[in-house]
């Protein structure tokens, strides 16, 4: 089993940010990496804010906040990524992005460093396969909002081996995470079942069987859901779940899985919910409003 020191990250959104956020407090040294180096500086001004609002609940102490602020630095090159034990790709839900990061990265690795991508959909041995290491390489299926949701969905590709999986699994328990395994599937299991879901809210609502507000209320008070689907495609950004729905359409080749055309709609305009201001809802006054 592999001991990891360093972790690096690559794709500074939502994710990124949340990965180091815990990984960070984990006592692990991350170095963060973004095609858009300010995304980076965004994201550590993220992570202060969100640290600090735990610190004010009592989750964490102001000691425990510093030293993983410390810990945190930005990794302007992807080349900086590679010296670490363990590189995490958590850049946007495109098969093609994540292949040319592992192709990229793959020169500059160490030569025990382990790879994982946190990608909510795509094939990990697809994924694996572009690099020089498939059998050090897995899926690590964070959930968002990472520090406060405390599963860790593992993947293993077809070569990924025993000792990476047990290092991965090590790893997300060390960071207080409980881990589920799922087979490398179209979208594993959280997507395979969540994501279907909030489509078929979209329907409902391209089909008028609902406004948003009757849709998410429905589905809170009469499924004891804590979040509504129209809320929930918002929170987790429409592009990641259109993204989800073509690589179930694609990957299963059933037309259960074809992503509504509201859904395309949205992501076309660029609205793709809370990281953009304006989704299903618009989140850019006081209180979200309904975009329909
Ligand atoms: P996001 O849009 O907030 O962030 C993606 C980041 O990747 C951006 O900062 C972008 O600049 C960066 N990026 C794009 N191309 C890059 C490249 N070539 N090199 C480096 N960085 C690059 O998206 P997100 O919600 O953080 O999602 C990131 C990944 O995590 C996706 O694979 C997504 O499916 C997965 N995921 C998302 C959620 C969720 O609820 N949003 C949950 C679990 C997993």
């Amino acid at each position: 089993m592999a001991s990891i020191k360093t972790v690096g990250i690559i794709g500074a959104g939502q994710m990124g940010s949340g990965i180091a956020h815990v990984v960070a407090l984990g006592g692990y040294d991350v170095f963060l990496h973004d095609v858009s180096p300010d995304r980076v500086s965004a994201s550590l001004k993220q992570i202060e804010r969100n640290m600090s609002r735990q610190v004010v609940r009592g989750i964490i102490d102001q000691a425990a906040m510093d030293q993983g602020i410390k810990r945190i630095k930005p990794a302007p090159e992807l080349k900086d990524i590679g010296a670490t034990d363990l590189a995490i790709e958590a850049a946007t839900e495109d098969e093609e992005v994540k292949k040319s990061i592992f192709r990229a990265l793959t020169p500059f690795l160490g030569s025990d460093t382990l790879l994982a991508s946190n990608t909510s959909s795509i094939s990990i041995t697809r994924l694996a396969s572009i690099s020089d290491r498939p059998e050090r390489f897995i899926g690590l299926h964070f959930m968002n909002p990472v520090p406060l949701m405390n599963l860790v969905e593992i993947i293993r590709g077809i070569a990924t081996d025993a000792p990476t999986y047990e290092t991965a699994v090590n790893f997300a328990k060390s960071l207080g995470k409980t881990t589920a395994n799922a087979e490398d599937f179209p979208a594993f299991i959280v997507n395979r079942v969540l994501v279907p879901m909030i489509n078929e809210a979209i329907y409902t609502l391209y089909e008028g069987v609902g406004t948003v507000e009757a849709i998410d209320t429905a589905l809170k008070l009469g499924a004891n859901h804590p979040m509504g689907p129209l809320e929930l495609g918002d929170f987790i950004g429409l592009d990641t779940v259109l993204s989800i729905m073509n690589v179930l359409h694609d990957g299963l080749a059933d037309s259960k899985y074809r992503p509504c055309p509201l859904l395309t709609k949205y992501v076309e305009a660029g609205w793709l919910g809370r990281k953009t201001g304006r989704g299903f809802y618009d989140y850019r006054g006081e209180h979200p409003v309904p975009t329909r």
